[in-house]
């Protein structure tokens, strides 16, 4: 809702199917990154907004579990139509708030639709298994059943998208639903919370709530939340981790990522750069997928490089609604600031600068750094230990594919690496080798499709089972094995 007065937005929790909007809570201004203007206040929930929210997602839980799975995935069918309907507003609500390009937006949505879609077939996901005569005159029987209230705590850099990795499963695996995203960005996940009561989803089934660490906290020790599906930095992933499962709650927890692409000589170069232009670059390196460090093997850096960096000097950077903008602006003022920092840090150790983020200028006002490339890029500096989280690559020279491996496992995390390489061999060797959970060989960003698993390893995951794909389903319900014997 815009105010007349002011022409700032008002966002409400959605608790038990109303919008409300509390008084007297703590407001924090969302800003547009692309000239910094304020387009609406968020509530922050307190413990009673949680409580409110949890026990209204426990009510409708018990009578939404009643509800035959394939009848409670025709309110799926139906949101996946309202959905592709609305994908363009909703793409461009996801602009003016994070700050990607359109074109970034209209993919991260049709990702969140893919979700959407796989969860549809929750009646063949969440079969179980039987065996007659087991023993004599009795059959054994495993079934899965929803869980109760699951609880979502999602980051700012996909606020359509890491929500659908949770919610669709869980509400149509037969559990009622809790979302607190990112109060930067909490005009995307409202929308798209809208649109679930427009396909028909009973009030209380999905709960949306805004705030920061107080209302996690709130979530994390409620008695009533079964579960806690989290996405966001790796020390919040932690914490989380070890504070559900310590009040014995189900926890997946996916953090941060610091993630290597390595190039071997005989690569395509041009394909590779473009593939290393869209990893590195897209969404301004605001991406748990990003690929901030550039491996060069051999004698790979010096055709890689001078390509590479003429067509990073080359990129558009800009307003992310305005066509043929290819980089955005990066989330907040402050975050920019903390990128900007890296760029110093990694000058002042030493690293060369090839493209320097920091001299590019917008008239709009807006949060933005160009793109960086550092070459001559040593394990021991900063930048290429932390994760940044914006456009800055680093550029690491090796002798082998060896000491390439090894570069790579000796990093904390373990979230996705990509090969560039013409010899099946090396992708295949590098790809079994590899302390990481998800390869591209050839493939910039090694995203896992809706129905695959989203396999972080390290410390880019805590917990077992990982977001969509069979794990999701795994997740949200739990197993039962009934044996039968009748007289
Ligand atoms: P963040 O950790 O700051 O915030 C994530 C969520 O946790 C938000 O909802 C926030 O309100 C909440 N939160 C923040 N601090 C908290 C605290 N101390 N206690 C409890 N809750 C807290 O992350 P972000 O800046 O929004 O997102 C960027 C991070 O997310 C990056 O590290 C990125 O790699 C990671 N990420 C990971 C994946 C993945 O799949 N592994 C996907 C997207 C983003």
């Amino acid at each position: 809702m815009i105010s007349a007065e002011t022409g700032i937005g008002q966002v409400s929790f959605h608790i038990d199917g109303a919008w409300e909007r509390p008084q007297g809570r703590e407001m924090h201004p969302v800003t547009c990154p692309a000239d910094g203007a304020t387009i609406a206040e968020v509530p922050y929930a307190d413990d009673s907004d949680i409580d409110r929210a949890v026990r209204a997602a426990h009510n409708a839980f018990l009578k939404w579990r009643e509800v035959p799975v394939v009848d409670r995935v025709q309110v799926l069918y139906r949101y996946k139509a309202l959905l592709e309907k609305h994908a363009d507003e909703a793409a461009a609500i996801l602009t003016r708030e994070n700050g990607k390009t359109a074109d970034d937006a209209k993919a991260e949505v049709r990702r969140g639709i893919q979700m959407v879609e796989v969860a549809c077939g929750m009646p063949s996901l969440m079969m179980g298994e039987t065996l007659n005569d087991v023993a004599r005159d009795i059959d054994s029987q495993s079934i899965r059943q929803p869980i109760g209230v699951c609880a979502g705590i999602t980051p700012f850099n996909f606020p359509a998208m890491v929500p659908m990795w949770m919610y669709p499963f869980a509400i149509a695996a037969g559990n009622a639903f809790v979302l607190k995203p990112s109060e930067k960005v909490p005009l995307t996940p409202a929308r798209v919370t809208e649109l679930l009561g427009d396909a028909g989803l009973p009030a209380g089934v999905m709960n949306l709530v805004h705030g920061d660490k107080r209302a996690v906290d709130a979530l994390l020790h409620h008695p009533l939340v079964k579960a806690v599906s989290f996405v966001g930095s790796t020390p919040v992933a932690k914490y989380i981790y070890a504070t559900a499962a310590a009040e014995g709650k189900r926890v997946q927890a996916l953090g941060g990522a610091k993630n290597h692409l390595v190039v071997m000589p005989d690569a395509n170069m041009p394909k590779t750069v473009e593939a290393i232009i869209g990893s590195a670059f897209g969404a301004a390196g605001e991406r748990c997928l990003a690929g901030s460090v550039l491996v060069a093997v051999g004698d790979a850096a010096g055709p890689l490089l001078d390509l590479l960096v003429k067509r990073t000097k080359a990129l558009v950077v800009g307003d992310g609604s305005k066509a043929g903008v290819e980089m955005g602006p990066l989330v907040t003022s402050e975050h920019c600031r903390r990128v900007r920092g890296y760029i110093e840090k990694g000058a002042a150790e030493g690293a060369t600068l090839l493209c320097d983020g920091r001299e590019f200028q917008c008239a709009d006002g807006g949060f933005f750094l160009g793109p960086t490339i550092f070459d001559q890029v040593t394990p021991q500096m900063t930048i290429a230990r932390d994760e940044i989280f914006g456009p800055v690559l680093s550029v690491m020279r090796v002798k082998t594919l060896e000491d390439a491996i090894e570069l790579v496992n000796n990093s904390p995390y373990g979230n996705a690496t990509s090969i560039f390489t013409g010899n099946g061999k090396a992708a295949r060797e590098y790809s079994s080798r590899i302390e990481v959970g998800m390869v591209g060989v050839n493939v910039g960003v090694a995203a896992p499709m809706a129905f695959f698993p989203f396999t972080g390893w390290k410390n880019s995951f805590f917990g077992d089972l990982h977001a969509h794909g069979k794990d999701a389903v795994r997740f949200y319900t739990e197993q039962k094995v009934i044996m039968t014997r009748w007289f």
